[in-house]
């Protein structure tokens, strides 16, 4: 029963939202349509692929991290969040297996970052951080080999630089969380392999497209989590 149990995911984040709303300020606000999966009886809730988000984020050694969250001796960041609640989308903060952070969001040489960088060795499957459905799939001026996924709710996330897009990605191909989008590369502006990730809220419908929405730093909105439910 897909139908239920994406109600029961909905109603659940709604109300892990309300939480979160009744101890911090909402981050951004958020307006747009939720994704229109098809007239009812469709699949709203399609098959996951085989990701599981890491619990721990490490910061990548031997490099300077720009904007980098606060991190223990050893690295690792604290207090990170591998599920977050963004809007009304539950989504994996770093969408790829056994990554370290390369690089943080925010001004990084004078020019704004709008995304993390995520690095792994070798270069691994890149995964959609949320379900949704795909609206790009292609080559994009400094982004290399770029998907782009629309969550509904004006909530969208980017994979950039990608090796290779996997096939089966196809602009209106609706994902579940988890299944694979491609291979991590360093197609576009990039100095080596990894992912840029980004989560933007807006309209698509701009004058800009993706680039009209507004990039937010995955590290400042809540965690998912099951605690008082
Ligand atoms: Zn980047």
């Amino acid at each position: 029963m897909t139908h239920r149990r994406w109600g029961t995911l909905a109603a659940l984040a709604a109300l892990v939202l309300l939480g979160a709303c009744a101890t911090q300020p909402a981050p951004i606000v958020i307006r747009g349509p939720p994704v229109d999966y098809g007239p009812p009886g469709d699949a709203r809730n399609p098959p996951q692929g085989p990701f599981q988000p890491n619990a721990f984020l490490r910061l990548c050694a031997g490099m300077g991290v720009s904007n980098a969250p606060p991190a223990d001796t050893e690295r690792w960041i604290i207090d990170y969040k591998p599920v977050i609640v963004v809007g009304r989308v539950v989504m994996a903060t770093a969408p790829a297996d056994n990554v370290c952070l390369g690089s943080g969001f925010g001004l990084r040489n004078g020019r704004p970052h709008e995304g993390i960088d995520l690095v792994n060795q070798p270069p691994g499957p890149i995964y959609s951080a949320a379900p949704g459905r795909v609206i790009e799939a292609r080559w994009s001026s400094g982004y290399g080999n770029q998907v782009l996924i629309d969550h509904g709710h004006g909530v969208f996330t980017r994979y950039a630089h990608l090796d290779i897009i996997a096939p089966e990605i196809q602009p209106g191909s609706e994902i579940g969380f988890g299944n694979t989008l491609g291979q991590m590369g360093a197609t576009g502006n990039a100095e080596g392999p990894h992912l840029h990730f980004e989560i933007l809220t807006g309209d698509y419908d701009n004058p800009r497209a993706s680039k009209g929405l507004t990039p937010q730093n995955p590290f400042a909105f809540p965690a998912y989590d099951f605690v008082g439910y």
